[in-house]
């Protein structure tokens, strides 16, 4: 066969040549071990926690080594195009610090190795498949999908691996005027790989993250180019990466089955491959069991549920940190003041098994986070969360910032620092008694106070209430109440004779409490009470007495 004159029949209209692009896109001009990354997500507008994970790695590899980290839209699937995805995929990865040297953007594409829309490359795969004809390594099949199926049914009534390979490859020995018949008749055609691989024998290529892997060579006749000539993933990222210069390409584990085709697109090219770096799937528990995170049963795999509730990147990347790196923990515990960004990242340290995320985990980290960030800073990103997710609130909010400042930071600092702060409507929910316009329900009064009694103490505390006294004068003033009302002042007499008492003191700060915050647990009753101030206090008080008394 004259392969190349078969790819001028096939390809009548590509003048470009694979030097063409090869000169156009030439090698990088970067240091030796600086990593090339792309992330390339189809626009589904779906983006998930595996996409940040992976973009993660991406980052720090690109970013830790003075590389360059790319954007690519893989976008050759138009049904599974989404309008405003792009805009969606990158500012949800902004929101997490991933910015992207180049590739796609808000404000267009950045960089000299595009385009950068799969869309916008067809001429490429065109002149890389042309190619890949002219070696006599791919071929036009005209076998349809009914065809297909009715391969498919044979083989697995034998008990062969199904697909198109060696005899069922019925298009694979097609002659040269058998084609041109065909293609004289308009009949439709895909091009499919022909592939040189033996299945019995074994490979061995090593996974960035997996280190050594044992594969077999692929034997597929695959498609790779559609019959619009648009390329299939496998095809489309083979010839990307190459041109684009990657070095590492971070992806799920679910091509690590698929990875035998890529190689031999790269070997048939006679091209070095990027090291693969297949991550584990993100996992839960559930029950009892270890399972992948669902889209359709876990709200949490998306991205948006972080931005909406309000998680600080920081928290978020922190965690994800201790999974991606089994090191770092133990890295954080000496260098606590120090960013992320100055631990060393290494891919070897990944694990190539279940990546478990735990929520539960997440909010233990983020607390652990946050007790350490400046709290400007997390008033700031409150407040930005509220002015973007909670508008009605955020009217509330905007003339109280100082005091949302103050009632956060009670009880930061110190050995042991309250640790309240976990994420922006977690925080909110924190603080919302506060607000008259917020508060409304009051817990339980302790058993052993009666309403009458509540309001007798309630009464007395409010009438001797000072916004000037210090803690321990404030603290005097309930002693007394509570003497004076039977309550035991010290606990350790009332649980040694408590038929004795009324209650503690204990259950008459609770009264207090529930009458300024509604509930029986809150930070310090005077510190609330000094941002509150007077006035506000004794109203909060008037309010519980009426409602007691109705
Ligand atoms: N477009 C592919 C996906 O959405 C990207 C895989 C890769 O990174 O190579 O999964």
């Amino acid at each position: 066969m004259d392969y190349k004159k078969l790819s001028e029949l096939l390809f009548p209209h590509i003048d470009n040549t694979v030097d063409f692009y090869e000169e156009k896109f030439p090698k990088r001009d970067v240091e030796d071990n600086a990593a090339i990354t792309r992330l390339g997500p189809s626009p589904t507008g779906f983006i998930h926690l595996g996409n940040l994970y992976g973009a993660f790695v991406d980052e720090r590899l690109a970013h830790q080594s003075n590389g360059v980290m790319i954007l690519r839209i893989e976008d050759t699937d138009d049904k599974r195009k989404v309008d405003g995805a792009e805009e969606i995929i990158i500012n949800s990865l902004k929101y997490f610090d991933i910015n992207f040297d180049e590739g796609v953007s808000l404000d267009g594409e950045k960089g000299s190795y595009g385009p950068y829309h799969q869309s916008n490359r067809k001429e490429i795969y065109e002149t890389f498949a042309k190619e890949l004809v002219k070696m006599g390594r791919a071929y036009p099949s005209f076998t349809t999908e009914e065809e297909l199926d009715e391969i498919r049914k044979k083989q697995i009534e034998n008990n062969l691996t199904t697909g198109y390979y060696g005899e069922f490859a019925v298009d694979r020995d097609l002659s040269f005027e058998e084609i041109e018949e065909k293609l004289n008749n308009n009949t439709p055609w895909t091009l499919r790989l022909k592939s040189m691989g033996n299945p019995e024998e074994t490979i061995e290529v090593f996974d960035g993250i997996r280190g050594s892997v044992t594969t077999h060579p692929n034997n597929m006749d695959i498609v790779i180019l559609k019959q619009n000539n648009i390329p299939t993933y496998h095809f489309a990222h083979v010839v990307d990466d190459h041109l684009m210069r990657i070095t590492h390409v971070v992806r799920g584990e679910e091509w690590l089955s698929t990875l035998p085709i890529h190689l031999e697109l790269f070997k048939a090219f006679n091209w070095e491959h990027p090291i693969y770096c297949h991550t584990a799937h993100m996992m839960k528990m559930d029950n009892g069991n270890k399972r992948k995170l669902s889209k359709r049963k876990d709200p949490e795999l998306s991205l948006e549920y972080y931005q909406k509730l309000g998680y600080f990147k920081e928290a978020l990347l922190e965690y994800l940190m201790t999974i991606l790196n089994s090191d770092f923990e133990e890295w954080r515990m000496k260098n606590k003041e120090k960013s992320i960004y100055e631990f060393n990242f290494e891919l070897s340290k990944m694990s190539g098994s279940g990546a478990l995320f735990d929520m539960n985990k997440l909010d233990d980290v983020s607390k652990d986070v946050l007790v350490n960030m400046d709290i400007d800073d997390v008033v700031d990103f409150f407040m930005n969360w509220a002015k973007n997710f909670e508008k009605e609130k955020y009217e509330v909010l905007k003339d109280y910032k100082d005091d949302i400042k103050r009632l956060f930071s009670i009880g930061r600092s110190g050995k042991k620092p309250r640790k309240d702060l976990i994420y922006a409507s977690q925080m909110f929910d924190f603080i919302s008694y506060y607000f008259d316009e917020f508060f409304d329900e009051y817990e339980d009064l302790p058993e052993n106070v009666s309403k009458e009694m509540a309001i007798v103490l309630l009464k007395e505390y409010s009438e001797t209430f000072s916004i000037e006294d210090d803690n321990g004068q404030w603290f005097d003033k309930i002693r007394e109440i509570s003497e004076k009302h039977n309550f035991a002042v010290k606990m350790k007499d009332y649980k040694k004779n408590p038929q004795d008492y009324n209650g503690s003191v204990a259950d008459v700060s609770t009264v207090i409490r529930l009458a300024i915050t509604g509930s029986i647990n809150s930070p310090d009753i005077y510190e609330i009470g000094q941002i509150m101030g007077l006035e506000k206090t004794n109203k909060r008080i008037e309010r519980y007495i009426n409602y007691l008394d109705k």
